[in-house]
């Protein structure tokens, strides 16, 4: 069994329903939110523990084999529920609870928690932050 280092221990999951944000890549409503733990070690060596936020978005994370399995259970289940805001929380809820969703939402953010933010990206991030498009 391999350790569990690197592993979420507490993921905050938001789906569509109430206005989705915005994919911060193509500013298309992203599929889920999730919120993770996350860490970092300071210029002084500390352990510096956070959350962060992981998008899944319809058009960006198509091509990304990490995202592949988790897009494929989260398209199954917002067609099943249809796209109106008062989407049946039941049918979403039992989707969610499943093995294969928890299995690809792992796989997931495992590759979404080692990648390293897009310098362009960021600059262009901060530009919309300065400019209070954020
Ligand atoms: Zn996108």
């Amino acid at each position: 069994m391999t350790p569990d280092t690197g592993r979420p221990t507490t993921v905050t999951l938001r789906l569509p329903g109430s206005a989705p944000p915005p994919c911060p890549r193509c500013r298309a409503p992203v599929l889920l939110v999730a919120r993770h733990p996350h860490s970092w070690h300071n210029r002084s060596g500390a352990r510096v523990e956070g959350l962060r936020e992981s998008v899944l978005c319809g058009d960006c994370d198509a091509g990304d084999p990490a995202a592949e399995g988790l897009l494929a259970v989260v398209s199954a289940v917002l067609a099943e529920a249809g796209d109106g805001a008062d989407a049946p929380a039941a049918v979403a809820s039992e989707a969610l609870a499943s093995g294969a969703f928890a299995a690809h939402l792992e796989t997931w953010l495992t590759a979404v928690r080692h990648r390293a933010p897009d310098p362009a990206a960021l600059a262009a991030e901060e530009a919309r932050w300065r400019a209070g498009e954020l």
